[in-house]
């Protein structure tokens, strides 16, 4: 399986990558994750990165594709990918469609997740995340599957509790200058996708598992090679 998930901040692309890598066995392609690792470590290239991150902006197409190309390079990634959160506007889709051809493995489809804009700002102000193991939950019972203050879910890295944190981009002043930039720069991906075929559009506003059962029929009747 090689797709991408397209879809707002908020929209499950994290959750529903994850269900699909284990389901498949192939690797989750966050480019969002893979900045976040280099601002971790403290790289020039995260250093940079994490200006435009914490005001909701995107990180320059060159620097993103650099890390795409080496990611998809990797042994892992000959089974198949999720891309998620890449591309994020069209030069960044035409470069991935390139890259692509060049090794002979195109995508199969592009699965939009589809949700209200008013869902998607109440997902991302409630989100919080582990810091120790990843694990995502959120403070809003409707969308939590572990309501952060009552789990008791053991987490992996700390062997006990786990560490909730906030992203420094899911403060409410951030949220709404990443949904004007999805709206500006990723929206116009759904037309050009739609336009070469490839789109699947999913309603997003269900359970994971219902919303991860549609993405598999989406992929498996549209399935271009
Ligand atoms: P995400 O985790 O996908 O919501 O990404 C968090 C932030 O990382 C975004 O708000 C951007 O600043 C940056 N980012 C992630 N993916 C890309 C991309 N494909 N192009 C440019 N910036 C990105």
């Amino acid at each position: 399986m090689r797709i991408v998930l397209l879809g707002a901040p908020g929209s499950g692309k994290g959750t529903q990558s994850q269900l699909l890598m284990k389901a498949y066995a192939i690797p989750q392609i966050s480019t969002g994750d893979l900045l976040r690792e280099a601002v971790a470590k403290g790289t020039a290239l995260g250093l940079t990165a994490k200006t435009f991150m914490d005001a909701g902006k995107l990180v320059d197409d060159a620097t993103v594709l650099g890390m795409i190309r080496e990611r998809l390079k990797q042994p892992d990634a000959a089974q198949g990918f999720i891309l998620d959160g890449f591309p994020r506007n069209i030069a960044q889709a035409e470069a991935l469609s390139q890259m692509l051809a060049g090794m002979g493995t195109p995508l199969q489809a592009v699965v939009l997740l589809n949700l209200d804009l008013g869902v998607l700002f109440k997902r991302l102000s409630g989100r919080r995340i582990c810091e120790a193991c990843g694990m995502v939950t959120n403070v809003h019972p409707d969308f939590a599957g572990v309501p952060s203050s009552t789990s008791n879910v053991h987490c992996e890295g700390t062997g006990g509790a786990h560490r909730w944190i906030q992203r420094p981009d899911d403060k409410e002043d951030v949220i709404g200058k990443r949904l004007e930039v999805y709206d500006a720069q990723t929206k116009p991906l759904i037309q050009y996708y739609s336009t070469a075929g490839l789109l699947r559009v999913v309603d997003a506003d269900r359970p994971k598992q219902t919303v991860f059962n549609a993405i598999e029929h989406a992929v498996a009747d549209g399935a271009a090679t």
